[in-house]
């Protein structure tokens, strides 16, 4: 899969893709991503990507020729599925980071400022959002979702099922983990745990995942309820 991401940071993305999971993905070519600066392709003199609005008002507006441009330098951009960034998305969820996990290329524009020219939104496919809050621009989101989506790509992490346990896959939360020692300072690890039964552990770990979504998360237990009605 090709990931382009038209930033004007491109250097947010150093640290990100040079560790852990991304940078393996990177090595073993299963990902290619490719930061790009917009703001290269401004044709304006200072290299300008923003301006006032139109009507006035507080805040600078991305425009939309150098986003343009941008887009049309990218080799078969047309195929790409194209996501913006931005908090008035649809939220992002874990079903989404499976469905976009098949595309071969996908194209992610982070904005910042006050906003983009209207007109932009035109340019992509999908505009999403990673929650409820607003950030200073759209590079955190774009790693949130690049991160997300690499994961779940087969063969990206080593023990290749264990993506499928993970919390939102199946409407549940992930039951608890324990690891060495077994009893640290009076804090014991559950029996059920030691005793090598498969069976039994594997039941414990099924309930102890809906309990803990219906207390934590009871909009995701009912969708959960539905799945086993
Ligand atoms: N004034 C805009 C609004 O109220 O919708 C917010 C602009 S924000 C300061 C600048 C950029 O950060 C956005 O264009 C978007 O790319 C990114 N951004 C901020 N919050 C985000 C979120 N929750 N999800 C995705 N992108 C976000």
């Amino acid at each position: 899969m090709k990931i382009d991401i038209l930033t004007l940071f491109p250097r947010m993305f150093d640290g990100f893709l040079t560790e852990s999971i991304m940078s393996r993905a990177i090595e073993n070519k299963i990902v290619e991503i490719n930061c790009i600066d917009f703001r290269e392709f401004s044709n304006s003199k200072h290299k300008k990507v923003d301006d006032s609005p139109y009507g006035g008002g507080a805040g600078m507006v991305l425009g939309i020729q150098s986003i343009y441009d941008a887009l049309q330098s990218i080799p078969n951009y047309q195929e790409a599925l194209k996501i913006m960034v931005t908090p008035q998305g649809k939220t992002f969820k874990q079903e989404y980071a499976y469905e976009y996990s098949k595309q071969d290329h996908i194209i992610i524009l982070c904005g910042h400022y006050e906003g983009y020219d209207e007109r932009i939104r035109e340019l992509f496919d999908i505009e999403i959002s990673i929650g409820d809050y607003v950030l200073t621009g759209g590079e955190l989101a774009a790693m949130v979702l690049t991160d997300a989506i690499t994961r779940v790509i087969p063969n990206v992490i080593s023990n290749d099922d264990s993506h499928l346990n993970d919390s939102f896959s199946n409407h549940l939360l992930e039951h608890p983990h324990y690891t060495r020692p077994a009893d640290f300072m009076g804090k014991k690890v559950p029996e059920v745990l030691l005793n090598g039964n498969h069976k039994l552990i594997e039941e414990w770990r099924m309930d102890q995942s809906v309990k803990r979504t219906k207390e934590r998360r009871p909009d995701l237990y009912k969708k959960y309820l539905k799945t086993i009605k």
